[in-house]
């Protein structure tokens, strides 16, 4: 089963994405996790990336192709995979469609889902957003707090606010949402493989709906 996560930035991508990942025994691959992971070992791709994400801007399709396509062909993808965070434009969208065609990552994509939340609900989610800095697991100071403050409730490492959860950094990245990757809604509509989910309720609601049209 291959898969995609679409949708806003805060709409729960990680959070749905790292959860489908344990029920459907697939790994979760995460653009933004690995540049944030590039960023700390210093790597020269974390070097590139670095001005952009702090920005709110995307990173330039050539630098995330590449990684990408190198992630895929771990050994741990030859059973499918969830996408989340990429493709973010039509061009690495279709740069994926070439990789899959080429036989290069072994299938092809099964299902799109969007998960729909409005901007206004993105800013009070992004903004009280807190990512731990070992696993990736995501909690919200009022939405989902951690048991202990600033410690993660799974693997018990330290949590942080991301440089790009900042108010202005958060609008940016918003409107880089409709204007370079929301194009993705119908690219992927138009192929029959799109199922919309309206990203509001629980997590656990989220994920049962998501559950049901990936199944
Ligand atoms: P995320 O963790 O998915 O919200 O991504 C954080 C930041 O990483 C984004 O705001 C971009 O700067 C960069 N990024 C992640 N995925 C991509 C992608 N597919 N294309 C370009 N930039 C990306």
């Amino acid at each position: 089963m291959t898969l995609i996560l679409l949708g806003p930035p805060g709409a729960g991508k990680g959070t749905q994405s790292r959860r489908l990942s344990e029920n459907l025994k697939i790994p979760q691959i995460s653009t933004g996790d690995l540049l944030r992971a590039a960023r700390e070992k210093r790597t020269p791709l974390g070097f590139q990336a670095e001005s952009y994400m702090i920005a709110g801007k995307l990173v330039p399709d050539d630098l995330v192709i590449e990684m990408i396509r190198e992630r895929l062909k771990e050994a741990d993808c030859r059973g499918g995979y969830i996408l989340d965070g990429f493709p973010r434009t039509v061009a690495q969208a279709q740069a994926l469609d070439q990789t899959l065609a080429a036989g290069g990552a072994g299938s092809k994509i099964d299902r799109v889902v969007n998960i729909e939340v409005d901007r206004e609900e993105v800013v009070k989610r992004l903004s009280g957003r807190r990512q731990c800095r070992k696993c990736g697991e995501n909690f919200h100071l009022s939405f989902h707090p951690p048991r202990v403050e600033e410690v993660c409730d799974l693997c018990g490492g330290e949590l942080f606010q991301r440089d790009d959860d900042l108010e202005g950094v958060i609008r940016r990245r918003l409107e880089v949402y409709e204007n370079q990757t929301s194009p993705l809604i119908d690219y992927y509509g138009n192929k029959g493989i799109l199922a919309n989910v309206p990203g509001e309720g629980s997590i656990e609601e989220i994920f049962r709906k998501i559950l049901k049209v990936v199944s």
